[in-house]
Order: C-alpha cells, then sequence, then structure tokens
C-alpha cells in the first residue's frame, strides 16, 4: 500500500520545521528517515530511498555563496569525502542537493 501523497491534502503534524508551502514535499518532509543534522538553516537526512540529501530550510530555488558555505561546512562534519549534487528534479522550487560518492554519476549539474 502507498500512502497517499497528494498535493494539498497533508497538514503538517508540527513535525520537521515550520511549513511554508503546504504543496511541497521538502517543506512538509517529516523525519521518517534517518536525519544526520538539522539547524536552523538545513537538514541533512536520508531521502526516502535512503540516499542523504541537504536540504536548505527557507523554501527557495537557489542559495548564496555564503548559504552554500555553510551547506558545506555542515555536511564535510558528518560526510568526510563527498561531492553535492544540485538535483531539483522531483521538488524544482526548493533548494536541495544530493549527497553522493566523489566520482559518482556526474550527469547533473553540481557544484564544484
Ligand atoms: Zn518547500
Amino acid at each position: 500500500m502507498s500512502p497517499t501523497t497528494a498535493a494539498g491534502g497533508i497538514q503538517s503534524s508540527g513535525e520537521g520545521w515550520d511549513s511554508v508551502d503546504d504543496d511541497c514535499m521538502l517543506c512538509e518532509m517529516e523525519q521518517c528517515t534517518h536525519w544526520y543534522y538539522e539547524d536552523d538553516e538545513l537538514v541533512i537526512a536520508d531521502n526516502l530511498v535512503g540516499r542523504p540529501f541537504v536540504i536548505w530550510k527557507d523554501h527557495k530555488q537557489s542559495v548564496s555563496i555564503d548559504e552554500l558555505q555553510t551547506v558545506q561546512h555542515r555536511v564535510r562534519g558528518i560526510f568526510s569525502d563527498h561531492e553535492l549534487q544540485v538535483i531539483m528534479n522531483m521538488v524544482p522550487d526548493h533548494w536541495h542537493a544530493h549527497i553522493v560518492e566523489p566520482g559518482g554519476d556526474r550527469a547533473y549539474l553540481r557544484f564544484e
């Protein structure tokens, strides 16, 4: 059985962070996977298929250089050897990046 995930039909339970967009999968992300790190700005967690990614909590499509450095600093504290791949095909309007092994799939745009 797959749970109903129709956009707009789910209310935040108060878990996770304050939703800013009821229709956004990431704004409504609940702590149903392993979360490595959370602070006021970002979350580092496994996604639903068990691959780690980092989500900037503010609902926006891009992050500033300063914010990206914060992301990289936090991720580096958990994943010593990694690359960030910004793949926003599932949720294009909420910035997040996938944390992959160096030399992984480079088919996607990524930050150096
Ligand atoms: Zn969002």
